[in-house]
């Protein structure tokens, strides 16, 4: 294996189960690895302390990933506030609304976090975005699907002349194909960083740990979690 090409990807790096699913991935594959996380809303204070944790522990557990990991990149976008449901509602509560989506729902998200993302990649040389977007258990998002974000890499690549690959390792697995994925990148070692220590609670349970991880137990997030989990867990029961 040769290393004349070098190559360079930004991960999209909340703090959650995907998002680090996805850095292992980048991880394993890349040369350089850089992260980039939103600052956006208050309910993902907890994810963002968690992804700092998460960082820490896989440069401490996996050496020849730490050498790899290289910047991390915060952007406050919180003007976000501005355009999502909450704020167009007019509900002071951040509540799950009965579609299941919390109600900071902002259309078109991930069409806004993947242009801001392919501007700094630009800026640092970096030719890859890599985001865990996925078709199989976010139906209802639009923009996760996998002609969208197709359409999206063509639009970077001529938007920027350069170009722009945008990799979403997790589009066609289910949540316990994620837990195995991350079986598979870094053994029990990385499954166990994942419980533990990414976050996915709606909201922003960590003293509530269960088999699957910290949350509250009861919004859809920690359903699908736990769901995901126990599919992985126990293949046998599903
Ligand atoms: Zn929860």
């Amino acid at each position: 294996m040769g290393d004349a090409v070098e190559r360079r990807a930004l991960v999209l790096f909340s703090g959650g189960q995907d998002s680090a699913t996805c850095l292992s991935w980048a991880l394993d594959r890349y040369t350089l690895v850089e992260t980039v996380g939103f600052n956006y809303e208050q309910r993902h204070a907890v994810e963002l302390e968690c992804r700092q944790v998460v960082l820490d522990r896989i440069k401490a557990q996996f050496p020849n990933w730490a050498t790899r990991l290289g910047a991390d990149h915060m952007l406050d976008l919180a003007l976000l506030g501005q355009i999502s449901d909450t704020a167009l509602t007019q509900n002071q509560e951040i509540a799950l609304k009965a579609s299941g989506l919390p109600s900071t729902f902002v259309p078109g998200r991930n069409l806004l976090f993947l242009t801001f993302a392919s501007a700094i990649a630009y800026r640092r040389g970096l030719t890859t975005l890599v985001g865990g977007m996925c078709e199989t258990d976010y139906s209802g998002y639009p923009d996760c699907r996998d002609n969208t974000l197709k359409a999206l890499q063509v639009a970077l690549s001529l938007g920027l002349d350069a170009p722009m690959v945008v990799e979403t390792p997790l589009m066609w697995l289910d949540k316990a194909q994620t837990w195995q994925l991350a079986e598979q990148l870094g053994g029990t070692t990385l499954v166990e960083l994942i419980r533990t220590e990414t976050h996915s609670c709606y909201l922003g349970d960590r003293t509530h740990l269960h088999a699957w991880g910290y949350g509250c137990g009861q919004c859809p997030a920690c359903e699908l979690r736990r769901n995901g989990y126990e599919a992985f867990a126990q293949p046998e029961s599903k």
